[in-house]
């Protein structure tokens, strides 16, 4: 257990509320707030509310209920006493004043649940989870972040941990005690396997943890093509409105312009584009420099061509980098065909006309199909990751694929413990069972005053 001072701070929203609470933790906890109650709180037993009077000087300031809940069975695993009271301003305030007059340090924010991580009350991930949840601005973000609450990725992540140090063990027993026949005989055959199956759990976890991110962030996507093929005018068709300047002058869609669809309850948030090409002219090419810069972060690529024109070279190198989240739009098949659909086999295509409407229900279902859209809308069990823990797993997630191919490569067997135990400290830092002092200032100052 961490020596702390004891802290105070309100732990309701400030303003006129019916009741507000003052949270206040730490060994001295209860002391402290005996001498501005009336009645005898170290008589108190734990997890017990009594109703009385904080007073100061002998004057009653507000009748209040004060509960006592006493270490390590409370929410920071130190003695934590909360005072209800009438939820006024000044009156709140007042009492937090008597708090700190009486001995309590204001807290910092996020203090109380820091202090609740680091005397192992809650994992890492849990802690975030409440910060998830008192920022949840839909439902959805709600729903997971209670089961973060609940802990279901600190299982997750415990199993994995699991696997690695049955593994370790394999490896360092084999390594000590060469001699001992009888040990079961660790061969790379045998490593690689348990690396493999390691690997498939990292990986269901990050997709899973992917749909949610669509769930809440929606699907980024650009409508991304040579100027003049329609970009605009497919974006306006899919928004109904007049979002992105049309005219056929090439290299008019300057910037970004974002709008949004809904696709079974799932948001498609839209970029338009700049026109993929060399240019002179220097607006135009921050314009074709960020286009490049979105195509890597983007959840699906719109790649628009013209049904009118011949596909160039251009057109099919960025068609196979990005083929695994790219949809292929022939636009303009009101007019004669001169591109080749030779060129495209391999890939998702949609043929749309913005004059005649066509083509965009097909498009729709295709992306449904692609996101799994209808799947993820009946997944109750979705674990989500927040940036900093699903980056900590991808990286955990590279680093196996090395580990095996280097394995494969014949990287001798004593050297393995020293990547297993990296992969196993970086999946620690999820939980928070390995973790630094910048990481944890900087996670909890994001909390609120009081929590
Ligand atoms: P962008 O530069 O790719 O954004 O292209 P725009 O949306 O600005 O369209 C360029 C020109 O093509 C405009 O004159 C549009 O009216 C025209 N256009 C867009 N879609 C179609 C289509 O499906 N068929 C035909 N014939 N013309 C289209």
């Amino acid at each position: 257990m961490f020596e702390f001072d004891t802290i105070a701070a309100i732990a309701t929203p400030i303003g006129n509320g019916g009741i507000a609470i003052i949270r206040v933790s730490g060994d001295d906890a209860i002391n402290l707030v005996n001498r501005i109650f009336e009645h005898d709180l170290t008589k108190m037993k734990t997890h017990t509310i009594k109703l009385g009077y904080i007073t100061e000087d002998n004057q009653p300031i507000d009748e209040v209920l004060v509960s006592v809940m006493k270490g390590p069975n409370s929410f920071t695993g130190e003695d934590v006493v909360e005072i209800n009271c009438h939820g006024g301003v000044i009156i709140t305030n007042k009492i937090l004043d008597l708090c700190l007059k009486s001995g309590a340090r204001l807290a910092e924010p996020g203090e109380f649940t820091k202090r609740a991580f680091l005397n192992g009350r809650i994992k890492l991930n849990e802690a975030e989870a409440i910060s998830d949840l008192i920022h949840a601005t839909n439902e959805t973000i709600a729903k997971h972040a209670i089961s973060g609450l609940k802990g279901k990725l600190t299982k997750e992540i415990n199993n994995l941990r699991e696997n690695i140090i049955e593994i370790l063990a394999d490896i360092e027993v084999n390594i000590d005690y060469p001699e001992y026949n009888d040990l079961p005989n660790i061969t790379k055959d045998k490593i690689i396997k348990r690396l493999n199956s390691l690997q498939i759990k990292i990986e269901n976890l990050l997709q899973n943890s992917k749909s949610s991110n669509i769930i809440e962030n929606g699907i980024k996507t650009i409508l991304i093509g040579k100027p003049n093929v329609g970009k605009s005018s497919i974006l306006n068709t899919l928004l109904n409105e007049e979002k992105a300047i049309v005219t056929d002058i090439p290299g008019t869609t300057r910037d970004t312009v974002e709008g949004k669809i809904m696709l079974e309850g799932i948001h498609l948030n839209l970029i338009d584009t700049a026109g993929l090409r060399d240019t002179d002219n220097l607006v135009e090419e921050l314009g074709v420099k960020k286009s490049k810069a979105l195509l890597k972060e983007s959840d699906l690529i719109l790649y628009v061509l013209n049904n009118n024109e011949k596909i160039t070279k251009e057109d099919l190198d960025i068609l196979k980098e990005y083929q695994d989240k790219l949809i292929v739009i022939i636009n303009k098949t009101d007019l004669e065909k001169n591109l080749d659909l030779n060129l495209l086999k391999g890939h998702s295509i949609v043929e749309t006309s913005t004059i005649n409407n066509t083509g965009f229900e097909v498009l729709k279902k295709q992306i449904i199909e692609l996101f799994n859209i209808e799947k993820i809308n009946q997944n109750d069990n979705i674990i989500y990751l927040n940036k900093r823990q699903h980056e900590a797993l991808d990286k955990a997630n590279n680093l196996i694929k090395e580990l095996i191919n280097n394995i494969k490569e014949d990287t001798p067997i004593d050297l393995l413990p020293i990547d297993l135990k990296e992969i196993w400290e970086i999946l620690s830092t999820i939980t928070g069972d390995v973790y630094d002092e910048t990481l944890l200032d900087n996670l909890f100052s994001r909390f609120c005053l009081g929590k």
